[in-house]
């Protein structure tokens, strides 16, 4: 099967392609798009999944550290209770009034030491509490984005099964355009589209203006898009343009655009024309 050398395509079919290929690789692009936002969500959602469970860990170990403390002071309680016992029974045995103030202070002393210890041990556990409280939040926290962390996943994984076999279907068809378009006109669309931030090469006229940067078109250029004879580009942006009926865009529908929307239509364009 011989092929028509592109070169020798009318001017019209040149630009049918070209809009082919266009959407073909519109259509690429956006798979791209589609997952490369998921990837990142995943990610941020491991990071925060990290982050939270270094939260876990700390708030375990200061719990721990408060029962530590805890445990410490109930045993200086105890040592403090055997003192006082000690010194109890010293008391009823004094010799001297000397005696009887030393032991006397030393009640008091050890005393006092029971007092504080408590009250430390009260401030600890309060801590303990707090910390749990902390902990339960922390631990919720982890749930949730465990959960939300497999079901991006999921997502990724499905949009990655589906994409790759559409993308390919996709480049086969990329590539079977492009040897209908002649090389010279592939590269410089390549090249405006490379440029572009959305990455069209070819848009259509769209209400008077450039498809892509929505500059007014003048009528005489408008009137030589529509002729097909040579390949137009906007003078703003350098898109390469088609008239929406050669793309296969449906602009006037007049069987069911409503007779309203077409009178304000009309008002709109009679505004412009007497400006
Ligand atoms: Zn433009």
């Amino acid at each position: 099967m011989a092929k028509k050398d592109p070169k020798e395509l009318p001017v019209e079919e040149k630009l049918k392609n070209l809009y082919q290929l266009q959407t073909t690789l519109s259509a690429i692009d956006e798979k791209r798009a589609l997952r490369g936002e998921l990837p990142l969500e995943v990610r941020d959602l491991e990071d925060e999944l990290e982050g939270l469970n270094t939260r876990q860990e700390k708030i375990r170990s200061e719990i721990d550290d408060f029962q530590k403390a805890i445990t410490q002071k109930k045993g200086d309680i105890e040592e403090a209770q055997a003192s006082l016992e000690r010194y109890n029974k010293q008391l009823d045995m004094v010799a001297n009034n000397r005696e009887y103030d030393t032991l006397t202070k030393e009640i008091e002393f050890q005393t006092l030491e029971v007092e504080l210890c408590n009250k430390k041990i009260k401030e600890a556990q309060y801590k303990i509490e707090e910390r749990q409280h902390d902990l339960e939040e922390t631990e919720n926290l982890i749930e949730d984005r465990k959960k939300a962390l497999e079901e991006k996943r999921n997502e990724l994984d499905e949009i990655m099964q589906e994409t790759r076999e559409e993308e390919e279907q996709l480049k086969e068809r990329t590539a079977e355009l492009e040897t209908r378009i002649e090389p010279g006109l592939l590269r410089s669309f390549k090249r405006i589209r490379k440029g572009a931030r959305n990455g069209l090469g070819i848009v259509y006229v769209q209400r008077d203006a450039c498809g892509g940067c929505f500059n007014k078109i003048p009528p005489q250029r408008q009137l030589d898009i529509k002729m097909h004879k040579k390949i137009i580009v906007c003078e703003y942006c350098g898109r390469i343009l088609i008239d929406p009926e050669l793309a296969g865009i449906k602009t006037e529908k007049p069987a069911d655009e409503k007779p309203q929307k077409r009178r304000s239509t009309r008002k709109k364009k009679e505004e412009e024309a007497s400006e």
